[in-house]
């Protein structure tokens, strides 16, 4: 039966196989304690006969109800009630029945249930569900450790790392986060690092909402199938996101939902923030509507998408950020601005991602990596002769290969709004270099 569950980690399939493999002994189904579920068992306490519950009467406490059965078998009254309870382990094992679902298409658990809980649920499609897996998939997560390598339980409440305190210290996004980190199947350490991290992150897409939001009008949609006129960064960004939307996705449907933030952080942070804005700002303030357009539906679009995709590890921000409530206060807004306006589903988590038809094209996303190397020159140079960045200067020189120039051409107009040059010349050359004047 193992071998029709697709085990995430697929590593964890071995294990569970060479722990049945070396199975030596049964278990008892009932347990004495007060607190699991009732068989519905009765005997008899002068003839000793078993006496099962009504179907139809189910679910039937023995414990309660004795009193009121009489023997099938000699009529007599004197009914004993069973007072064991059913095994904890007998009850996991039919989570899926008690769900509602047999199969489910996915179960999730942490590693030290692989030879238990899991073994458990597929007993139970052997001797109750006709040989059919309880479930299709089985992702099997890690546990998280405190430094000293115990794990943060219930039990213990966490020590130092007590949930409660950490949230409100902390906020509970930041600590989500840090959650979030783990790979699939192994042990993480709680790290302090890491919630620093997610509240930079948090600030970060604040600072990026507040001015998307600042630049967006009534008048443009975030709809990226309604125009084709994109500028060539505009081209290039959207090219990148439907790569790491791709990427992110399938690692998602591995259940690697670590790695599939790491992904998402990086086309963040690196492409959209570091670059695509401060291109995008140059951009919108320039005289060419086209380009502003351009600008300014890649902007809504990208931006969107983003607070859905960070949803899942950033919940309550995100919504605070469709709402628009975080900056709605301290900026004049119109109100037609924010998502939850112009979408109107009442959480963003209800929306899908939009699916992206693009097709990922190299070539332009090798252009785009040469455009930002050279942005990034161009910050330096201007920042190394004491410019401010927004200062204008009178012209830009880049030396570089036939090949490179070719590709760089495309984005002229990006590189005069972003140097704020009157001028860009390129000149062939094997040493690439810029030079501003
Ligand atoms: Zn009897």
């Amino acid at each position: 039966m193992a071998k029709q569950v697709n085990f995430y980690p697929k590593h964890f399939e071995k294990i569970f196989l060479r722990w049945v493999e070396n199975l030596k002994w049964d278990w008892c189904i009932s347990r004495e304690r007060y607190f699991g579920i009732p068989m519905p068992i009765f005997y008899c306490g002068d003839c000793n006969e078993v006496i099962m519950a009504n179907v139809q009467d189910l679910p039937v406490d023995p414990r309660l109800s004795y009193k009121s059965q009489h023997c099938p078998k000699c009529l007599s009254k004197n009914i004993v009630p069973e007072t064991n309870v059913l095994d904890t382990w007998f009850t996991a094992s039919q989570t899926p029945d008690i769900n509602g679902y047999w199969p489910m298409s996915m179960r999730t658990q942490a590693h030290d249930n692989i030879s238990v809980w899991s073994f458990y649920s597929m007993v139970m499609g052997v001797i109750k569900h006709n040989n059919t897996v309880p479930w299709y998939e089985l992702m099997t997560a890690g546990n998280l450790l405190v430094k000293k390598g115990e794990k943060i339980s219930k039990k213990t409440g966490g020590g130092a790392y007590n949930p409660n305190n950490l949230i409100a210290e902390h906020g509970v996004d930041a600590i989500r986060y840090a959650m979030c980190q783990a790979k699939l199947g192994t042990d993480a350490y709680f790290e302090e690092e890491n919630v620093a991290r997610g509240k930079k992150l948090i600030t970060k897409l604040i600072n990026a909402y507040r001015l998307v939001l600042l630049n967006l009008d009534n008048n443009v949609s975030g709809d990226i199938n309604s125009f084709d006129n994109f500028d060539e960064s505009d081209k290039w960004i959207l090219n990148k996101y439907g790569y790491t939307l791709k990427k992110v996705v399938s690692t998602i449907n591995k259940y690697e939902g670590g790695l599939a933030l790491q992904i998402i952080e990086d086309f963040f942070w690196k492409y959209f923030c570091d670059n695509y804005l401060e291109i995008a700002k140059q951009k919108l303030k320039s005289e060419d509507n086209n380009s502003k357009k351009s600008t300014k539906v890649t902007l809504r679009f990208l931006m969107f998408e983003l607070i859905k995709l960070f949803g899942a590890y950033l919940p309550y921000i995100a919504e605070e950020l469709y709402h628009s409530k975080l900056v709605a206060e301290e900026l004049i807004i119109d109100g037609n601005n924010g998502f939850y306006q112009t979408n109107g589903e009442k959480s963003v988590h209800l929306l899908p991602l939009r699916k992206m038809e693009i097709n990922f094209d190299k070539e332009l996303d090798l252009s785009g990596e040469l455009l930002i190397s050279k942005i990034s020159a161009l910050r330096k140079i201007k920042f190394d002769s004491g410019k401010k960045f927004n200062e204008e200067i009178e012209r830009i020189k880049i030396i570089d290969t036939k090949e490179n120039i070719e590709k760089l051409k495309k984005f002229e107009v990006e590189m005069l709004t972003f140097s704020r040059a009157n001028v860009i010349t390129f000149e062939r050359g094997k040493d690439a270099k810029t030079e501003m004047f």
